[in-house]
């Protein structure tokens, strides 16, 4: 007996472990292509239910053509169906999964009329715990709750229809009941280094002080638009630059915290602004005072009256610091991307020319040009 559960323990726990990861990588990849697609969630979905069916139906037929044992051959099934089941988002792909999943038990050609009702009264519960799963999978407690119910009916039913022995029924519940908490274990840790490695992504691309995309994050995606654009998958791409006027000057008067709560503020108020215009369009922070606003598909013109309104509304913005009004306004300049500007650079150097000129021009004022 001793051997029997090592077996089936040994094969469960590194079956477990592997399906899991390999998930977990196939979600990441195929969130990362949709988003980056803008495809909708379902077809990422897709890709995790080929991956789930494919491991049930390799299970099914390595039982048929090789000796591995029956009841280990269901153990592994029942946690690719419930892992699955309780991650899957979408209700279809989760139908999708349920019904390969009837099909893939079904093929085993010995199931009787009663084990058939009670296998499909076990993936409707599957269907209905899918709409509940995300406060399911919350603590590991409510997990167990459902988890170890499920699994004794589960077996206790293969056991009045096959009459194996009691000591196999409670091994492979024993495996089952190890198995399953192990998987919620194992897939907390990867969710949490995930959104560990998420937050430190994301830090890395925003500013500390007011939150905006950086300087690193605007040269990532500068590069890809450029790369868009000639591959025409893009057709305009407007570049702005803004710097905030005499910036020194508020610093000094008010001191270096203020500068910050104006940082802040004014880093807000363009950013919601640009955001309410074009929820794609960006703002980045370059450095210092300088911040960076990438607009694509608009024309030059039509991008000048936007930014053009936005430096009048800003003479609306007052920073209050410690009882102190302060004002802001800002010099823009402002130019397209061109086919022939072979670096990112060249762009940057033209928008740069132009807000000299602005500043030149007496500050407060928008300068475009080619
Ligand atoms: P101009 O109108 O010509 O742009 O003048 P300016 O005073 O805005 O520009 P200048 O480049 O002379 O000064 C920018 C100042 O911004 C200098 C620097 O100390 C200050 N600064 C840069 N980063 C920060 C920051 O994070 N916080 C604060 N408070 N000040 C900053
Ligand atoms: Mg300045
Ligand atoms: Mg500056």
């Amino acid at each position: 007996m001793v051997l029997h559960l090592f077996n089936t323990f040994f094969w469960s726990f590194f079956f477990a472990i592997g399906y899991i990861s390999i998930y977990r990588r196939i979600e990441e990849g195929t969130i990362r292509w949709y988003r980056s697609k803008q495809v909708m969630l379902r077809f990422g979905e897709l890709a995790l239910v080929v991956y789930a069916s494919s491991v049930e139906i390799s299970l099914r037929i390595l039982h048929h053509f090789l000796t591995t044992n029956l009841w280990t051959m269901v153990n592994l099934q029942t946690v690719v169906a419930l892992y699955t089941c309780l991650t899957l988002r979408n209700k279809g792909a989760n139908l999708l999964f349920l019904l390969v999943t009837l099909a893939t038990f079904g093929s085993y050609g010995t199931l009787t009329w009663g084990l058939w009702l009670a296998l499909i009264g076990l993936l409707i519960i599957l269907f209905v715990v899918n709409l509940q799963s995300a406060w399911l999978v919350g603590s590991l407690s409510r997990y167990l709750a459902f988890v170890l119910p499920f699994g004794t009916f589960t077996w206790l039913l293969f056991k009045a229809f096959y009459a194996f022995s009691w000591q196999s029924l409670l091994v492979q519940l024993f495996c089952y009941v190890c198995v399953e908490t192990i998987v919620f274990q194992y897939s907390i840790l990867l969710k949490n280094r995930g959104a560990a490695s998420a937050k430190l992504i994301y830090e890395t691309m925003h500013d500390r002080l007011t939150g905006v995309p950086n300087w690193a994050k605007f040269n990532q995606d500068f590069q890809l638009y450029h790369e868009l654009m000639l591959s025409t998958q893009i057709n305009e791409i407007v570049l702005v630059a803004i710097d905030i006027d005499h910036f020194k000057q508020i610093n000094d008067t008010y001191g270096h915290l203020a500068g910050n709560a104006v940082l802040t503020s004014f880093a807000h108020n363009l950013q919601t602004y640009i955001h309410q215009v074009n929820s794609e369009w960006e703002v980045y922070r370059a450095g210092g005072e300088e911040f960076n606003v990438i607009m694509a598909e608009i024309d030059q013109a039509a991008a000048k009256q936007v930014v053009e309104a936005y430096r009048q509304q800003l003479h609306e913005l007052h920073v209050m610091y410690e009882g102190n009004k302060i004002n802001v306004t800002a010099s823009v300049g402002m130019t397209k991307l061109q086919g022939n500007d072979v670096q990112a650079e060249d762009t940057i150097k033209r928008a740069d020319q132009y807000l000299y000129q602005a500043k030149q021009a007496g500050r407060d004022a928008v300068i475009a040009g080619y």
